[in-house]
C-alpha cells in the first residue's frame, strides 16, 4: 500500500492539493487506500483513483444544466450570470478599487459605477441603491419610511414569495403596521383614499409575480395610487419583483421599472437575479425629485449598512447592465424555430448512438421570478424516463422535466453553446438500461 505522504507528494496529487486544499485531497487518498485494501483497485492505482474521485472545484455546489424549460429556477440559483458578469467577478475577487479613487489615492464612492449603470439603464430614474435582495430592499424601505407607522397595501397583494416567506410578515417585522385595503379579488381607489391618514408611512403596490387572479377582479394602478397618495404627501412604493428595467414585448403584463417610475411611483424595488439576469441583489430606484431624495435618505439609514452588497455583487450587476444580453434575456428572446432545429440536431446525434431520442415541441415558462401565466414556445429532446435520475447524477448534472412518462430536455433555458455538453451527458448515461 503506498503511504499517504508518498501519494500526496506525487506531482499530480500535489497540484490538486494546491488547488483544492490538503484536507479534501487527503480524504480522497484515504478512501482510495481503503478501496485498495478491500481489493477493489490495485495498490498502484491509489493516486489515480484518489484524483478521479476529487470534485472539480473546492465548492460542493455542482454545475447543473437547466433543461427544465423554467427560465428562472429558484432551486438552481435563478438567473445564470453572463460571461461578462463572471469576468467581472474574477476582477472583483482580488483586491480592487471598490472604494478607492486611484487618480487621487483617496477614498472613492463605493459602487458609483454600478449605480451609474443602473441610472443609465432606467430612463427617468433619479437615484438608485443596491442591497442584498428584493426582500432587503423592501425591508429598508419599510424600516426607513414606515417603522411605527402604517403601510397601506391591497389584500390581494399580500404575496408569499416562496419557501414559506411572506411579504406581509417581512413588512411587519420592521415595526410597521399593515393597513390592508380591499378584498382578495378587488380593490378600488376609494379604499386607498379612505385608509390614508396622518399615520401612513407609505402606500405599497406589490406585483403578484408568482400567481394570477382572474375573473371578477379590480386593482388600482400606480398612476392612480400616485395621485391619491401624492395629495397627502405620502410616497408610493412599487415592488415590481422581477427587475425588468424597461418593457419587454413578450411580457406585456410584467411591470418594468422605467414605466412604473413614469407612472409616478416614488420608489421601485426589484430583484437582481430574476428577469434582469444578474446576481442576487435588490434594486432600489427613485423617481426624479422626491423619490431620489428618499433613496438618498435610505442609503444613509443605519440598516443600509447591514444590507450592503459586496464588491462581487457590485461588479456582477454592473457587467450585467453594461455587457451583452444576459443568458436570461437570450433565453427569453430565443426563436422557437432555432430551438426546434437544435432539438432535431441533438435527437439525430443521440439516435445515431443508439439512444431512444426524438425532438418534440414543448412549452417553457419564466418561472417564480416573474411573468406568471406566460408560456413560451419551446422544443425539447424526449428521452426514456430512466434518464432523469441518471442525468441528475452526472457531471455536470442535467435536470429535465418528466412528462407523460418521458424525460424531456427543454432547450429554452439553455444557451446553444451547451448543446455539446448536453449530448455528452446523455451519451454518458448510454443507450441501454443500466443494470441494478
Ligand atoms: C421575488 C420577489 C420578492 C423577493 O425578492 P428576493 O430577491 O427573492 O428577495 C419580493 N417581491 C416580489 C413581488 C417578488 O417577485
Amino acid at each position: 500500500m503506498p503511504r499517504t505522504d508518498a501519494v500526496l507528494a506525487e506531482p499530480r496529487v500535489a497540484a490538486a492539493v494546491a488547488r483544492l486544499g490538503r484536507d479534501l485531497v487527503k480524504r480522497s487518498v484515504t478512501a482510495a487506500q481503503q478501496r485498495a485494501r478491500l481489493g477493489e483497485i490495485a495498490p498502484d492505482a491509489v493516486a489515480d483513483a484518489a484524483l478521479a474521485a476529487l470534485p472539480p472545484s473546492a465548492t460542493s455546489l455542482r454545475r447543473v444544466l437547466n433543461a427544465t424549460g423554467v427560465l428562472l429556477h429558484t432551486n438552481m440559483g435563478r438567473a445564470p450570470l453572463s460571461a461578462a458578469a463572471v469576468d467581472a467577478l474574477a476582477v472583483a475577487a482580488g483586491t480592487c478599487d471598490v472604494e478607492l479613487d486611484l487618480a487621487s489615492g483617496g477614498r472613492g464612492r463605493r459602487g458609483a459605477a454600478t449605480v451609474d449603470a443602473l441610472l443609465a439603464a432606467v430612463p427617468g430614474a433619479g437615484a438608485a441603491h443596491l442591497v442584498n435582495n428584493g426582500a432587503a430592499a423592501l425591508a429598508l424601505v419599510a424600516t426607513g419610511l414606515a417603522a411605527g407607522r402604517e403601510i397601506v397595501v391591497a389584500r390581494g397583494e399580500l404575496v408569499e414569495i416562496g419557501d414559506g416567506f411572506r411579504i406581509p410578515d417581512l413588512l411587519v417585522s420592521t415595526g410597521a403596521r399593515l393597513r390592508e385595503v380591499g378584498t382578495t379579488n378587488r380593490v378600488h381607489p376609494r379604499d386607498y383614499a379612505e385608509a390614508i391618514g396622518p399615520d401612513t408611512g407609505l402606500v405599497l403596490k406589490v406585483h403578484p409575480s408568482n400567481f394570477t387572479i382572474t375573473g371578477f377582479t379590480a386593482s388600482v394602478g400606480v398612476a392612480e395610487l400616485a395621485r391619491i397618495a401624492g395629495a397627502h404627501g405620502v410616497p408610493v412604493v412599487a415592488d415590481i419583483g422581477s427587475g425588468l428595467l424597461v418593457p419587454h414585448p413578450l411580457l406585456p403584463d410584467e411591470p418594468d421599472a422605467a414605466t412604473t417610475l413614469a407612472q409616478g411611483a416614488h420608489l421601485v424595488t426589484a430583484s437582481g437575479d430574476k428577469l434582469l439576469g444578474g446576481p442576487q441583489a435588490g434594486l432600489l430606484l427613485g423617481g426624479p425629485g422626491p423619490g431620489a431624495e428618499l433613496v438618498a435618505a435610505l442609503r444613509r439609514h443605519p440598516l443600509a449598512r447591514a444590507l450592503r452588497v459586496d464588491k462581487l455583487t457590485l461588479a456582477a450587476v454592473e457587467a450585467t447592465l453594461t455587457g451583452p444580453p444576459t443568458p436570461t434575456r437570450a433565453a427569453l428572446d430565443a426563436d422557437p424555430e432555432s430551438l426546434r432545429r437544435r432539438a432535431r440536431d441533438l435527437a439525430t446525434q443521440l439516435g445515431a448512438a443508439g439512444v431512444d431520442a426524438h425532438a418534440v415541441d414543448s412549452v417553457a415558462t419564466v418561472g417564480g421570478g416573474g411573468a406568471p401565466g406566460v408560456t413560451l414556445q419551446s422544443a425539447a429532446v424526449s428521452l426514456p424516463e430512466r434518464f432523469a435520475a441518471a442525468l441528475r447524477a452526472g457531471e455536470p448534472a442535467v435536470v429535465g422535466r418528466l412528462e407523460h412518462g418521458r424525460c424531456l430536455l427543454d432547450l429554452r433555458a439553455l444557451p446553444p453553446g451547451s448543446d455539446a455538453a448536453l449530448a455528452a451527458a446523455v451519451l454518458a448515461v448510454g443507450p441501454a438500461p443500466r443494470k441494478g
